[in-house]
């Protein structure tokens, strides 16, 4: 065997580490977590941090014999510590990383076949309603869009076909809240997989699978990553099978994110509980302030004790986020434009979830592949404006806020 590869035979025996690091991860605070989740000094070197193997192939000692690596759309060392750390961020056993958030729904959907249904959260983020409506349904695959806030609903909606349940809570953008816990029991009964987009609350707030779900799904794009400067997607799970299944998804579709993009969520996830807590403060303080300004007419989120389903989030959930939305009294578009347009620390931009704080008006950009009918009959108005807050002082966004709405 070549001297380099000898080293790299530890991998082998790093599978058996990284299985007993994830029961270990259990016992440990979220903090402890975030921070050594998936780090082993790599075994080739002892760098403290998983190397980017930037690599395309992996050289055999012999014909089949190899490291567990043999090709990179396969393996990756980086994208395998990652993955690692996002089933023991989300107290799963296994994860998939994908190149978007998007790539691992589409990976879930995959799963299914023509003439199966799935139920999904008619308020969720615009990207996965035309996915769903645009690329799936044309496959056969049919897609019923219900209020996923009233648990009921779903019962209601389940049939012999129904494969799988789709929620996203909180929503995107209107901070609606699913219980987790009652979903999962009636996908349970019916036999079908839930998934949960944890994108908004992150593994800080809260842990579906934890809740009986079968596939929690990220946006890693968002606070995962936290630092808006990469695009990824991840899928954690508990189900060796379905693990199986995913994998052989992952691996044939290939939306595998490359190492470097890998590198950076690891990075990402090393400080999501200090952002997190800062942007819990920061979501806390804006939400309030915007409550109580005389030109706001509603604000969408999900700490105040009377947001109608409260009582949820705070069983389910550890913080209450820096996602929210609002509409002025003035409701036209042009008041809604003049806000969205004078902030100064509040960029004007889609996504969320980084560590600046943003401003979005979805009815013209993150949702505007949603039909305005649809939009509308969900809540989702013309003039609702969407905030990521990020962890910049309090006070600094405060007055920027103050002096856009006037
Ligand atoms: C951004 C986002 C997605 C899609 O993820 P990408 O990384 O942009 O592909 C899915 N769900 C939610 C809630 C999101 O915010």
């Amino acid at each position: 065997m070549p001297a380099l590869l000898q080293g790299m035979s530890k991998f082998a025996t790093n599978n058996l580490k990284t299985m007993s690091q994830k029961e270990t991860a259990r016992k440990q605070q979220l903090a402890t977590k975030f921070i050594h989740a998936g780090a082993e000094p790599d075994p080739s070197t002892g760098a403290i941090m998983t190397p980017i193997y930037q690599t395309s192939t992996y050289v055999q000692s012999a014909p089949g014999v190899n490291q567990g690596f043999e090709y990179a759309r396969s393996q990756n060392p980086t994208r395998k510590a990652l993955e690692t750390a996002l089933a023991v961020i989300e107290n799963g056993r296994f994860g998939l990383a994908f190149s978007s958030g998007v790539a691992a729904t589409d990976a879930v959907i995959k799963l299914l076949s023509p003439g199966d249904e799935v139920i999904a959260a008619s308020d969720m983020y615009g990207g996965t309603y035309r996915l769903f409506t645009k690329v799936f349904e044309k496959f056969g695959i049919k897609f019923k869009y219900i209020d996923t806030s009233n648990a009921e609903n779903v019962r209601s909606a389940v049939t012999v076909n129904t494969k799988l349940i789709w929620i996203e809570t909180p929503t995107n953008p209107l901070m609606n809240i699913t219980d987790i816990a009652a979903v999962a029991a009636i996908s349970r009964e019916a036999g079908a997989w839930l998934c949960v987009d944890n994108t908004f609350a992150s593994p800080y707030l809260q842990n579906p699978l934890d809740l009986g779900a079968d596939i929690v799904m990220h946006s890693s794009t968002k606070y995962l990553g936290g630092h808006s400067d990469v695009i990824q997607g991840a899928l954690v799970m508990n189900d060796e099978k379905l693990k199986d299944q995913l994998y052989f998804i992952q691996k044939s579709c290939g939306a595998v994110p490359g190492p470097m993009d890998c590198f950076l969520v690891m990075r990402g996830i090393k400080t999501l509980h200090v952002r997190m807590k800062q942007h819990c403060e920061n979501g806390e303080i804006i939400a309030h302030y915007l409550r109580n300004h005389p030109k706001v007419e509603r604000v969408y989120w999900c700490g105040f004790t009377d947001h109608h389903n409260y009582d949820i989030a705070k069983a389910q959930m550890r913080g209450f986020g820096g996602m929210m939305s609002f509409t002025l009294k003035d409701d036209s578009i042009e008041a809604a434009n003049k806000v969205l347009s004078s902030t100064q620390l509040f960029s004007l931009a889609e996504s969320l979830g980084g560590v600046e704080s943003l401003i979005n008006h979805p009815a013209s950009m993150t949702h505007a592949s949603i039909p305005r009918e649809e939009r509308l009959k969900n809540g989702l108005t013309d003039g609702l404006i969407r905030l990521s807050v990020g962890i910049e002082d309090a006070n600094d966004l405060i007055e920027d806020l103050k002096q856009a709405i006037g």
